[in-house]
């Protein structure tokens, strides 16, 4: 079997059987990519681009090809933001791929940790509340890629979740009848427009993690596979094993379950907007749906000193590439 576009050796099966060599698959791979910016509106002709990087090849992916385009048109400025939520044994090596991968490339790298930023890493965090690590993670990171790509003065917050995680997370949703919070899924997050949440965006929305894993490969972009030691929540893990099984013998069903729900999210999106009741936290001034945010919340419990939110020039450790 040969490529189908030029005959040449084939590196990578497509979700239609069809196969492609090196260079049709990473230019298949990047048009792909710029087409889901353009239709679903990701980015416009001129944007200040935080990507957030966790090391890993999702995130590294998109911040390349996202740096690349903007080497080629200059209307837009692409930097990149890490969180060190202080995982021992976890976080440093990622946070290592990231900065080797920002110096080479000469993208401004910005570092926050949430020792830095909150007192405590987050293990130290685990042991002293009784809660779970990827809840106390997830909402903390959350709290400071939105602030910190604010203070930054980013247009839009790039992450580099794919379609594998999308469906995932429909998934889960469905099984545990959380609708709401699929409401704030799809290519660009979140149900209202408020000038205080940097809109996400989503560029490899439509790239399955086999796809990414092979572009990273062919391009030479490490990014690890290491686990986070607190990632036994398995329920995730359960919902993808199970997706991976029921693709394996019914190839493109990941891609039909983000399809489908494509075409009802304008409906939920609708649904929930006008419910939802935007308020902003009395503590830090974020907009949250309570009185307190999550965050706040967290950091109340750890008698912690709260969010610097008046530090202006909060120092993350910089780096500078070349
Ligand atoms: S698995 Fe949980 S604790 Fe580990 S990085 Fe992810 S959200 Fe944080
Ligand atoms: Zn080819
Ligand atoms: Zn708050």
């Amino acid at each position: 079997l040969a490529c189908k576009n030029c005959f040449e050796k084939p590196v990578f099966k497509l979700i239609s059987g069809e196969s492609l060599c090196r260079s049709c698959f990473l230019r298949y791979f990047e048009r792909k990519v710029r087409k889901t910016i353009r239709v679903f509106k990701l980015l416009g002709k001129e944007e200040k681009i935080i990507v957030g990087v966790s090391g890993g090849k999702d995130s590294l992916t998109v911040l390349n090809i996202l740096h690349s385009i903007a080497e080629k048109q200059r209307k837009w400025d692409v930097i990149a933001l890490a969180i060190d939520e202080g995982i021992k044994g976890y976080r440093n090596s990622c946070l290592r791929d990231a900065r080797a991968f920002c110096k080479t490339k000469g993208i401004v790298l910005y570092v926050y940790s949430f020792k830095g930023e909150f007192g405590y890493s987050l293990d130290e965090m685990v042991k002293k509340l009784k809660m779970k690590p990827c809840s106390i993670c997830g909402v903390l990171r959350r709290h400071l890629l939105n602030t910190k790509a604010r203070e930054l003065g980013a247009t839009k917050l790039a992450t580099g979740h794919n379609l594998d995680d999308e469906a995932q997370s429909i998934i889960m949703n469905q099984f545990r009848r959380n609708i709401e919070t699929s409401a704030r899924l799809g290519p660009v997050t979140g149900v209202i427009k408020e000038k205080k949440f940097i809109r996400r965006v989503k560029p490899l929305y439509l790239m399955t993690e086999k796809e990414v894993m092979a572009y990273a490969f062919l391009k030479g972009i490490s990014g690890r596979f290491v686990e986070c030691p607190y990632a036994y929540d398995s329920y995730r893990g359960e919902v993808r094993d199970m997706l991976n099984e029921f693709e394996a013998k019914h190839s493109g069903t990941k891609n039909s379950i983000v399809q489908s729900f494509l075409e009802i999210l304008p409906l939920l999106k609708k649904h929930y907007k006008t419910r939802a009741k935007l308020k902003f936290c009395r503590i830090c001034g974020e907009p949250c749906s309570g009185e307190i945010c999550k965050a706040c919340e967290i950091l109340g419990r750890l008698g912690a000193t709260g969010i610097n939110k008046g530090k202006k020039n909060s120092k993350g450790k910089t780096k500078k590439g070349r």
